[in-house]
């Protein structure tokens, strides 16, 4: 059984300290019972060490929104995935549309970024997802498989043991515009197929595929009765426990 999970993703949006709250009221709140999926929050780089010590890491996992695409060096301003690494996470959020977007990320940067992640130990959850434009268009699948070809889809079978995919669509991101359960699931459905293509079947139904795009605790059981959705990425409503657990709690 492939895993269920609900990651959350800050932003950037938190000082320290009103991360570290965040993030032991989180972690007090999941504390009565074990949830009924896996819990990640992603928090920027200058928190992780921090938010490290006050999870329970049998609760709740821990990751980076982003890393360097390359080992060390001098690359100022750059993050490394071993610096991640050491900072106790086990995740990071690679390919994220805002990455795409507003920093210039291409295909072939995020596949050195995934295959950095990979050397030193970090899962990788891994976006993909179409403007409204390429939507309207009907350009959404050719856009998501390009997205996956170019940087994910030369892993091994091995390797891809480290990969959760999450599709966000980016007109649903922060706009209050959630896909339909429906169009979520189908895509989510298209994105298996390719997988399955490239990896076979089994591996297929191995893969957490996760959705995001104004993700909330009132659309989250609708949105995980689908048999393909395994889960959320959720930006804003990960930003108050009770909206978070909310989602988790979509999982019963
Ligand atoms: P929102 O949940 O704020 O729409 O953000 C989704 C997202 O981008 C998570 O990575």
């Amino acid at each position: 059984m492939r895993k269920k999970i609900v990651a959350g993703n800050w932003k950037m949006n938190l000082n320290l300290q009103e991360g570290v709250a965040l993030a032991k009221e989180i972690n007090e709140a999941l504390a009565a019972e074990k949830p009924n999926c896996d819990v990640v929050i992603c928090t920027p780089f200058i928190h992780l060490a921090s938010v490290a010590q006050v999870l329970d890491a049998n609760k709740v996992g821990l990751g980076a929104e982003n890393c360097a695409d390359k080992e060390k060096g001098a690359y100022t301003g750059e993050v490394s995935a071993e610096m991640v690494k050491s900072t106790g996470a086990q995740y990071v959020i690679l390919g994220h549309s805002e990455r795409r977007q507003y920093y210039g990320e291409t295909v072939e940067i995020l596949k050195e970024k995934v295959q950095q992640a990979l050397k030193h130990g970090l899962k990788i959850i891994f976006c993909c997802g179409e403007t409204l434009e390429e939507r309207e268009s009907n350009r959404q699948n050719a856009v998501v498989k390009a997205e996956l070809d170019g940087s994910v889809f030369n892993l091994t079978a091995e390797e891809w043991k480290n990969i959760i995919l999450a599709y966000e669509p980016i007109w649903a991101i922060g706009t209050g515009k959630t896909a339909t359960s429906d169009q979520a699931e189908e895509m989510l459905c298209y994105i298996r197929s390719i997988v399955a293509e490239k990896y076979g079947k089994e591996v297929a139904e191995e893969t957490s595929i996760l959705y995001g795009g104004s993700c909330k605790a009132s659309n989250a059981p609708e949105l995980f009765s689908k048999p393909n959705i395994d889960g959320g990425l959720i930006g804003g409503a990960s930003l108050k426990t009770a909206d978070f657990k909310g989602i988790i709690d979509a999982w019963k």
